[in-house]
């Protein structure tokens, strides 16, 4: 703090320097002198190798009344300014527009012209296309929560940056999700430092009653209790991204006293609350008692720290953390942790695809360091090979156009978050663009899908070039004429002719998709087509097997069996996960190579697979470890 209070010009006037998470904060009496020469601060930010965020000091800032006025004046009307919110606290000023260009302007020229006339700093957010009760939900409470925001994030730096010895020792403790789908969880822990790398339930809250589901209380949470950890040694939770098995059970974690940081990208903070909160209804809906309630969802979003891709951050004093993309979903990470100085590298991939698919870019390669890669398995045994993307496409379409054709009407069974979007990708292209499969149905979206897609369009510099085009060009083909919204409207849904259904609740464990499945399954005209992962105790995965009766609670709970006449499809190619043949196209391109590679989030024998495949391949060793198992690494 000293070094930065001498190296601020006398004429910027220095007031304080202040810890804010993993960044340092200054605060100054002229902050438009700091915007006539930015190397000034990013001197500074090299000297003392954190990121800086400079604030006026609040005695200078311009009353919001006067402010906003001028701010109106200086950004354009076409950047579509939808929100504007003064956060004293922090000596910033949220600017929620549909175009964010237009408010930062040329290399940043409006941003300045805002600070140098007001004081005020901007940070700039887009105004998602849709709309997006979660997003404008998660905003609100940012602002309105900014006076205990500041209080946290600073004692998160105190603790951050309070010195600790070398450490000599690394062990990765396997908590959950090792040989097995669901609750995935991992402990990192230094001789210093403790760190939960996701910390999910197993994948989806199961039908109560239902025959399908061994409701195996057991197997349901991370073994969390075995690691003999307390709340207050954790210093820190990340998450790779926000799917129920990697993110359910953090809520949980708050409601018993954590109340330290949780990393992530911005995506996944939202797309966590969305799911968390429907988690929840879900729950109480089928009558059960959920683990947590909503203000436990609250809390562990106001301790949420996000990250962009590729900042590097100090997590704790001894351990800096970078997020790069997964390829998985929006928003999904592989974690980078170097820890000590040049002591050990990590690379945990969480969920990872490395191919080709319509809603964003491949895993990313490329890595300062690794010493040892943890690596998902879901798709990674001997025989889990798909076909060229282009070809299941196109068998996807051509069975689609079959049953329309016989009149009959297609359930597509999806995850709201990430394999929606990309069959919502798919249709759209064919439907519109392809005169074989010009068929003029409706496809209409049920569930969480919509409010998904939404969040989606609020990042779209995450998602693919074109897509991000389209969407920055009001194009945006979530919003095409080809969707329609099926709030409440099933039964006359089914009274219609034929359909396509994207519906949420890909294992056919809870969500809509049970609900259609239950009222299409009698008709042998009808078609259930399965394009995710299925896991092995789910009801999906009874179906898919082939099974031709099952039972489910009708509308008053009570258990009927439903006769299953209707055609069952997998078609795998649409997975947001690798198949074995792109795990090892990542093995061979990942830079630089790992010296250990431990497989997880797999079924045992893929685990086992992979592990074997990809530490051969490599010559190094490789391992499938199993829930409970402790890894020395250092
Ligand atoms: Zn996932």
């Amino acid at each position: 703090m000293e070094k930065i209070a001498k190296m601020v010009p006398a004429d910027v006037g220095f007031v304080k320097a202040a810890y804010e998470g993993p960044d340092i904060a200054i605060y100054v009496s002229n902050i438009p002198l700091l915007y006539t020469d930015e190397s000034v601060i990013r001197n500074i930010s090299a000297t003392v190798k954190k990121k800086l965020i400079v604030r006026s000091d609040s005695a200078k800032l311009m009353a919001a009344d006067k402010a906003i006025e001028i701010i109106k004046t200086i950004i354009p009307p076409d950047a579509g300014v939808s929100n504007v919110n003064f956060v004293s606290e922090f000596g910033e000023v949220y600017i929620e527009a549909l175009k964010p260009g237009l408010v930062i302007g040329k290399s940043g020229s409006t941003l300045k012209s805002i600070v140098v006339q007001t004081n005020w700093v901007p940070k700039v957010l887009r105004t998602p296309t849709m709309n997006s009760d979660v997003i404008k939900g998660v905003r609100q409470m940012l602002v309105k929560e900014s006076a205990f925001r500041k209080k946290f994030l600073t004692s998160v730096g105190k603790k951050i940056n309070q010195p600790i010895g070398k450490s000599e020792w690394i062990k990765a403790t396997a908590l959950g999700g090792f040989k097995e789908v669901g609750r995935s969880s991992m402990l990192l822990e230094t001789n210093h430092s403790k760190i939960i790398i996701d910390c999910g339930i197993s994948p989806e809250p199961s039908i109560k009653g239902s025959d399908a589901v061994t409701d195996d209380e057991n197997k349901a949470f991370p073994y969390l209790d075995s690691a003999n950890v307390t709340m207050n040694d954790i210093d820190a939770i990340i998450l790779t991204h926000a799917h129920m098995d990697h993110i359910g059970f953090v809520p949980y974690l708050f409601k018993y006293g954590y109340e330290g940081p949780v990393y992530c990208t911005p995506p996944t903070r939202d797309l966590a609350a969305l799911l968390l909160y429907d988690y929840i209804k879900l729950v109480q809906r089928s009558g059960g008692t959920p683990l947590y309630d909503e203000k436990d969802v609250k809390k562990m979003l106001m301790h949420m720290i996000t990250r962009d891709y590729g900042e590097v951050t100090n997590v704790t004093d001894e351990i800096k953390l970078t997020l790069h993309n997964a390829g998985h979903i929006l928003g999904s990470s592989q974690l980078h942790l170097h820890i000590g100085e040049g002591l050990y590298n990590i690379v945990y991939t969480g969920d990872m695809k490395y191919g080709f698919t319509k809603l964003l870019d491949m895993a990313d390669t490329k890595f300062p360091r690794i010493d040892a890669l943890f690596i998902e398995s879901t798709y990674g045994g001997n025989n889990n090979i798909t076909a060229r993307r282009q070809d299941e496409e196109l068998e996807l379409m051509d069975s689609i156009k079959r049953t329309i054709q016989g009149g009959g009407k297609v359930l597509i069974p999806v995850i709201s978050t990430g394999r929606a979007q990309e069959m919502m990708l798919v249709l759209e292209s064919y439907l519109t663009a392809n005169s074989n499969y010009k068929l003029d149905v409706p496809v209409y979206l049920d569930g969480m899908i919509l409010e998904a897609s939404a969040i989606h369009t609020a990042y779209p510099e995450y998602l693919k070039l074109n897509l991000e085009r389209r969407i920055l060009n009001n194009r945006s083909p979530f919003e095409s004429e080809i969707f329609e919204i099926a709030k409440g409207e099933r039964s006359s849904i089914m009274d219609k002719g034929p359909a396509i259904i994207l519906a949420s609740g890909g294992m056919l464990n809870g969500g809509v998709s049970v609900e259609y499945f239950k009222e299409m399954a009698p008709d042998p005209k009808n078609k259930l087509i399965f394009v995710g992962y299925n896991s092995t105790s789910s009801m999906g995965r009874r179906v898919q097997n082939g099974a031709s009766e099952v039972v489910l609670p009708d509308e008053n709970g009570k258990l009927v069996p439903i006769a299953i006449k209707m055609q069952i499809e997998t078609i795998d190619g649409f997975s947001g996960h690798s198949d074995r043949r792109q795990f090892l196209n990542y093995i061979e391109n990942l830079k630089p190579s790992p010296k250990k590679i431990f497989t997880m989030h797999g079924e045992e024998s893929r685990c086992e697979e992979l592990a074997r495949a990809l530490g051969g391949r490599l010559h190094v060793e490789g391992r499938a470890p199993m829930n409970l198992d402790t890894i020395r690494l250092k």
